[in-house]
């Protein structure tokens, strides 16, 4: 049986690849300090005895006993609102935490793949993005925390490919969507439903004329299962070309719900990229894949998830955890 570790197995991707990992026979090894990840995500899978879940933080030294095969590391503060509040340890489990799981994956000779993510181009001047451009981004602006820790996350992950011969994967991932985000994450889509459900106003940051391109999880965890087990070192796109405005989004979350709420129009945050849409001939080419999973049926499935959560959630203070540093 393969062994795999997840780091940030906890998390709503991470969970999602725990599922997947198991579904295809794996030992799964979830780990997670549970800053932003959730226990309930990964709690189905306790019974199995090819599952197990380390509660750590990966920018400490990581200790697995046994073989491995596989590392993801999906371990990070992945939405604007929680990298806000959480910098230092955003930038730590992107340098430090990388630099641990490099590590463990020479000891164990395993193959490693990590998240990175389509902040690495920042607010993009090309469009739409493919992996040859190298970016637009403030390293000292709210969001270079993210940013600029992915960007190093790749640098590192590369230098241990070319200079230890470690076999690596990188996916750059563009904005994903579906059951397990976190209502308060302050993302778009949880943030519509939220306030939808709510019977609050939808608050549209700007003018609602920025775009991105949605993903549904299913498909985004295929393309990462496909591009581990291929043999392709450089970054690769995944993520759904299919582009629409904020503006339209918030329109089509008031049709989905019913609800008839109004928006409301709030500041445009520092940095907010303009627009956003992955190029993926590469994941075509290389990985023969694409995504299947239309906004409408996506976003049918992720609307019925939010409403089955217990209705306090829904009044849970947006941002309501303590951290250290
Ligand atoms: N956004 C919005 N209202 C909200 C939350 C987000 O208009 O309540 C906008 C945000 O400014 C950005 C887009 O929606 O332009 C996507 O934001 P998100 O935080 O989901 O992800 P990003 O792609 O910016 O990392």
């Amino acid at each position: 049986m393969k062994r795999i570790l997840i780091t940030g197995g906890a998390g709503f991707l991470g969970s999602h690849l725990c599922d997947r990992f198991i579904k295809e026979g794996y030992h799964v090894i979830a780990m997670d300090n549970l800053i932003t990840g959730e226990i309930r995500n990964i709690e189905h899978l306790y019974p199995l005895s090819n599952f197990e879940f380390h509660h750590h933080d990966v920018s400490q030294f990581i200790h697995i006993p046994g073989e491995l095969d596989y590392i993801l590391h999906f371990a990070s503060p992945a939405s604007p609102i929680d990298y806000l509040k959480i910098p230092i340890q955003t930038l730590k489990v992107g340098s430090l935490g990388i630099h641990n799981c490099l590590g463990l994956a020479r000891v164990k000779n395993a193959r490693v793949l990590i998240a990175s993510t389509s902040e690495v181009y920042g607010d993009p001047t090309v469009h739409p993005q493919p992996e040859e451009y190298w970016g637009n981004v403030n390293p000292v602006g709210p969001r270079g925390v993210y940013d600029e820790a992915k960007r190093f996350q790749e640098a590192m992950t590369m230098a241990y490919h070319t200079f230890h011969g470690l076999e690596t994967r990188i996916v750059r991932i563009f904005n994903t969507y579906g059951p397990r985000m976190r209502l308060n994450d302050g993302r778009v889509l949880p943030a519509f439903i939220g306030q939808a459900l709510r019977g609050e106003d939808l608050t549209i940051f700007g003018d609602g004329s920025q775009t991105r391109s949605f993903c549904y999880v299913d498909d985004l965890v295929e393309g990462i299962y496909r591009l581990l087990l291929s043999d392709y070192p450089q970054p690769v796109n995944i993520g759904n070309p299919v582009e629409i405005t904020i503006k339209e989004f918030a329109e089509e979350i008031i049709k989905l719900t019913g609800t008839n709420q109004k928006v409301v129009y709030k500041p445009l945050p520092t940095d907010d990229p303009k627009q956003r849409q992955p190029n993926i001939s590469k994941a075509k080419a290389i990985l023969d894949w694409e995504p299947k999973v239309s906004r409408e049926e996506g976003l049918r499935i992720t609307y019925e998830y939010f409403k089955s959560l217990p209705e306090e959630e829904l009044y849970k203070a947006a941002y309501h955890r303590e951290f250290t540093t």
